[in-house]
């Protein structure tokens, strides 16, 4: 049994997090939120008392933090007592958080892969970059650390999972992300427009016919029939998750496909065309030093504003295609969020709200013991079963569509 719980990061999914955690805090126990900014977090618990999420009395505290520093988090940790720590902050803090927790022995979680600030797009699989170097260490500490257990990644593994387990051998995963939702803003980014944009501007890998493949951004479309929000276009997209999906199944091809509207596309494309989304820092006339894409992030609006006035719903999956029995079988599993009901509920918009959510089903199974491995997993190497279930229940229903019907999908 794990308990007390340290959120990393006050932006949007941590929104999240820290109301759905709220609502467990019988089973969680304390909690606390640290972040660059601690007015972020204060204002964070703020809402969450505002909309009485405690479920019973106890501690929600602030806590000011600089994550890159893995010292000043391993204090943290000692003196607030937590054993869970679920890492919400930017991916450029997972490394330092991840050794904290190694070093304090307790479970660790994040929902991205770590990314250093001066490159974009390493060589795959990117979590061989990072995370992974920290295998044998969380194993010889006893350390559970779940990667990428956000929705996708995260739920869209624990997808690929349960396909797994209905056929005897998959051909390919495709990971649909779409956004029907409107924001009624000119132009807005729907979380870190920086992570958000250096998602895009380097190479395209998928893996596919056994090897990384590699295409540039837009290159490849594909117009998907999803339920609920219909045919969209979608493009081959970089992904975290197919960094990993592709280690386990490395004789299926694993792609990631994400909707764009021609908006979207055309302004991206001069935003990058012009050299306005680049890492690397420039220096103006007046002699002021700049990274344009941080000035892009500045000048946009920051996604937790987009909350109140968002409609329309997400719908995530997995299409999965593979044989059973030697017959030929595919499925879809996925989910549908609504934005407005996000709204209602945590207070964020349904990309954070599909994020957020994760981490906490995951706490709520360290907590229990049942996900609580001692060492580093990504949510694929879980039994998906008791975190699918707990989803349905907290917010996240999943649903599956196959030759037997479109259908909740219970475990
Ligand atoms: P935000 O930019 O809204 O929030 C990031 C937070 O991290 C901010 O509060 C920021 O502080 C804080 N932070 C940054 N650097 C530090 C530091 N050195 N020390 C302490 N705190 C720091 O991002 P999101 O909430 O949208 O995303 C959070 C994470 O979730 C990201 O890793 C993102 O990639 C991931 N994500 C995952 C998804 C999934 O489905 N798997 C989907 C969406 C996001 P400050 O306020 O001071 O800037």
């Amino acid at each position: 049994m794990k308990r007390n719980v340290l959120i990393i990061g006050a932006g949007g999914v941590a929104q999240v997090v820290a109301h759905k955690a709220a609502q467990h805090n019988d089973r969680l126990g304390d909690l606390h939120i640290a972040s660059r900014t601690v007015a972020k977090a204060e204002a964070i618990i703020a809402s969450v008392h505002e909309k009485s999420a405690m479920k019973v009395p106890g501690v929600f505290a602030a806590h000011a933090l600089d994550a890159t520093d893995s010292a000043a988090v391993v204090a943290l940790i000692e003196q607030t007592g937590c054993q869970i720590v679920i890492n919400v902050g930017s991916p450029f803090v997972n490394m330092p958080v991840l050794d904290a927790c190694i070093q304090a022995g307790v479970a660790y979680m994040d929902t991205a892969i770590h990314e250093d600030p001066a490159k974009i797009c390493e060589t795959p699989p990117w979590y061989g970059n990072y995370e992974w170097k920290r295998r044998e260490a969380c194993k010889a500490a006893g350390v559970t650390a779940i990667l990428g257990v956000g929705f996708d990644p995260g739920v869209v593994n624990a997808y690929a999972r349960v396909a797994e387990g209905m056929m005897d051998k998959i051909e390919s995963i495709d990971i649909v992300d779409i956004n029907a939702g409107s924001h009624g803003k000119w132009f807005s980014t729907n979380f870190d427009p920086e992570i958000n944009f250096r998602e895009f501007t380097g190479t395209v890998y998928s893996w596919q016919n056994g090897a990384w493949q590699t295409n540039k951004m837009f290159e490849v479309g594909k117009t998907w029939d999803m339920p609920v929000v219909g045919e969209q276009k979608a493009y081959l997209t970089g992904h975290d998750e197919v960094h990993s999906l592709s280690a386990r199944y490395p004789q299926a091809d694993v792609r990631f496909w994400m909707g764009f509207g021609d908006h979207y596309i055309n302004v991206f494309t001069v935003l990058k065309n012009l050299g306005l989304l680049s890492e690397q820092p420039v220096k103006t006339a007046e002699g002021l030093e700049v990274v344009p894409l941080k000035v892009v992030k500045a000048v946009l609006p920051d996604p937790a504003s987009l909350a109140p006035n968002y409609t329309g719903k997400t719908c995530i999956g997995d299409f999965v295609k593979g044989t059973k029995d030697g017959q030929p079988v595919e499925v879809l599993i996925y989910n549908v969020a609504d934005h407005k009901d996000a709204y209602n509920e945590v207070g964020s918009q349904g990309i954070s709200y599909t994020a957020g959510v994760p981490p906490v089903a995951a706490a709520l199974l360290i907590a229990d013991g049942v996900w609580d491995v001692g060492a580093m997993a990504n949510v694929e190497d879980l039994d998906p079963a008791p975190f699918i279930n707990l989803l349905n229940t907290i917010g996240l229903p999943t649903r599956i569509k196959d030759a037997a019907g479109d259908r909740l999908l219970e475990l």
